[in-house]
């Protein structure tokens, strides 16, 4: 068991996104309100870890800009729209836009954590890069898109993540297992199971044993998907 990676979205605005329609409580998608303008040049700062961790993390981030008009410089002083830790627990990363928000993410503090990285083997840092600048441009789960219709076996989900290391509470599993994203608040495709924003969970969460794939690299609908958004 490891940690699940948490969209990062200031509590009142996941509130507004989550789809709480009796039976919605549960592919590639977005936020639509938090993606960033296309054509736009993203600041990413590093506020920690060597050097050859930082240039393999930016090197499988830029899998996400190739053929867009978006692209990510690395800053070394001054402010940043993507703030990265190595120094954390587990991996997360704010939506998008969301970044923006200095009550969740004060100046200067971290818009995202990849804590799994030191000392992970390359092909393990270079997804979880993909995975967590996937959310960094507003790229939300693929089980939360209002598309995906996975059967949790809730019982059992919720007794795995009540446990260590998660230790979450079952509203935490409620907002980042079971929900689906508003249709209305989300731009999304048909589920997408190759999508590098897909977590791959145990097939014993679910009624009928799906499996969940590790998805290392970007799907194609991820790059297509990517590439409408940022022309
Ligand atoms: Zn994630």
């Amino acid at each position: 068991m490891s940690f699940i990676c948490v969209d990062r979205v200031p509590g009142v605005a996941l509130q507004d996104r989550l789809d709480r329609r009796a039976g919605h409580a549960e592919e590639a998608a977005g936020l639509s309100g938090h993606f960033w303008t296309a054509g736009g040049d993203l600041r990413v700062r590093f506020l920690d870890g060597p050097r050859d961790l930082r240039e393999r993390v930016m090197a499988a981030a830029a899998d996400w800009t190739a053929g867009t008009a978006l692209s990510f410089t690395v800053v070394t002083s001054g402010g940043a729209d993507i703030r990265v830790t190595f120094a954390g627990a587990g991996n997360w990363s704010a939506l998008g836009t969301l970044s923006r928000e200095t009550e969740m993410f004060p100046a200067g503090a971290p818009t995202m954590c990849l804590g799994e990285a030191p000392g992970a083997a390359p092909a393990r840092i270079a997804q979880l890069a993909r995975h967590e600048f996937g959310h960094a441009i507003g790229l939300i789960h693929e089980h939360s898109s209002p598309s995906a219709g996975i059967r949790w076996n809730r019982p059992h989900v919720l007794a795995a993540l009540a446990g260590p290391p998660n230790f979450w509470t079952p509203q935490e599993v409620a907002d980042n297992v079971f929900a689906r994203y508003r249709s209305e608040q989300t731009q999304f495709t048909a589920f997408d199971p190759d999508s590098v924003m897909l977590y791959a969970f145990p097939p014993s969460w679910t009624l009928d044993a799906m499996t969940f794939p590790e998805n290392i690299e970007l799907s194609a609908q991820d790059r297509a998907f990517v590439r409408g958004i940022y022309r």
